[in-house]
């Protein structure tokens, strides 16, 4: 008997999700050290040390089961945001918050938007529940088309819409203006999840205060992380604020214990570690001028990011990203997001995206050669 056709068979559609390769992996592989990995968004910069700190006093109660109910951590999010504690809810993960939306709220059949070049656990989260997934076409420069996704809304009444500011992987950002103008028009029983895990990296006057909006639109859930800006990708923790009447049936679905204890001590201290968060957006800021600057410099295309990574155009994706490895730098194939000739490359240390540019012109260089023979 084949055990794979007791699973649904939306279930057996799922193509698995494809992580960035680990160091260890390539390590092993090629028998060398000195890896730069810029391959999933992560900080360079590591955790806050008082995020450290915090999961090393943590540790002392690992024994004890978590605060189920995540109070400190919501008290703090309470007050760094003027919600109140019932519109907060916090995940292993912020792809945890996106599956639980989709659980909570999707059955078999119904429908839901996102957009072509979007991240991929949108789909995934729609299929695992059965429901019917709708990917409406992007931009000529591969950002969101609100219009289209309205109009799409109006044509196919999905129950859900998953939206990316920044999308990863295209980097790509849409205002606040077109947002709200968005919410406005969008029939109030479409739910729209807000995926905001690159908002720390925001520039200054891109930043929106769009937690203010939820007071407006009550269909909207805001999903964050601490897996990005913050250094905590290890530690699984993400939070989403939405109407009450939300959170709560997404409660209903969640694992009692989904954060563990370290995480939720970590995630508090890092919170208040403004500065970290800052040190971090300016090293960005430096790291994406380097390397757009090095991409131009090679005559490459990119697409302008508002993330932590940026995707770049080479032709022959697959084979520039199995020579880096050789050279020791791991970046994303994104072909999966129907980008087949482009790579993603994370903002790393200024050494490391060094190490990157010159591996990438050694990459491109050998590919000349490797045709003209
Ligand atoms: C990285 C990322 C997430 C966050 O993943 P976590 O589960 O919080 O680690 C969510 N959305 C997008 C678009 C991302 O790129």
């Amino acid at each position: 008997m084949n055990y794979s056709d007791l699973a649904p068979s939306y279930i057996r559609a799922i193509a698995p999700y494809q992580p960035g390769k680990p160091i260890s992996e390539l390590e092993r592989e090629l028998g060398i050290t000195g890896i730069v990995k810029l391959a999933s968004n992560e900080n360079p910069l590591g955790a806050s040390s008082a995020a450290i700190a915090a999961m090393q006093e943590a540790i002392k109660t690992i024994a004890l089961y978590p605060d189920g109910n995540g109070f400190e951590l919501k008290d703090a999010l309470v007050k760094r945001y003027g919600v109140t504690h019932a519109n907060v809810i916090l995940g292993n993960g912020s792809n945890d918050l996106l599956e639980l939306a989709a659980r909570a709220f999707l059955a078999p059949g119904d429908r839901v938007i996102y957009s072509a070049h979007a991240f991929a656990v949108y789909a995934l989260a729609t299929q695992a529940v059965g429901a019917t997934g709708i990917s409406v076409p992007a931009t000529p420069d591969y950002g969101h088309d609100l219009t289209a996704m309205l109009a799409a809304a109006i044509e196919h009444s999905p129950k859900m819409i998953f939206i990316a500011n920044p999308n990863n992987p295209t980097g790509t950002f849409l205002s606040a203006e077109a947002l709200q103008s968005f919410m406005r028009q969008l029939p109030k029983q479409i739910l729209v999840v807000l995926d905001e895990a690159y908002n720390e990296y925001l520039p200054e006057d891109k930043r929106y205060d769009s937690v203010a909006w939820l007071k407006q639109f009550h269909n909207l859930i805001i999903s964050r992380t601490f897996s990005k800006a913050y250094g905590l990708a290890g530690l699984r923790v993400g939070y989403a604020l939405a109407h009450e009447q939300i959170t709560d049936m997404m409660n209903r679905v969640r694992q009692p214990f989904n954060v563990n204890s370290v995480a939720q001590a970590a995630a508090v201290a890092a919170l208040r570690d403004t500065s970290f968060v800052k040190k971090t957006f300016e090293l960005n800021q430096r790291g994406m001028t380097q390397i757009t600057d090095g991409l131009s410099k090679m005559g490459l295309k990119y697409i302008p990011s508002f993330g932590n990574f940026i995707a770049f155009h080479v032709g022959n994706a697959n084979g520039v990203y199995r020579r880096l490895l050789e050279l020791g730098v791991i970046v994303r194939p994104i072909g999966n997001y129907d980008m087949p000739d482009w790579l993603r490359v994370s903002i790393g240390l200024e050494s490391e995206n060094a190490k990157f540019l010159s591996a990438l012109e050694k990459a491109l260089g050998q590919q000349l050669n490797g045709e003209s023979k």
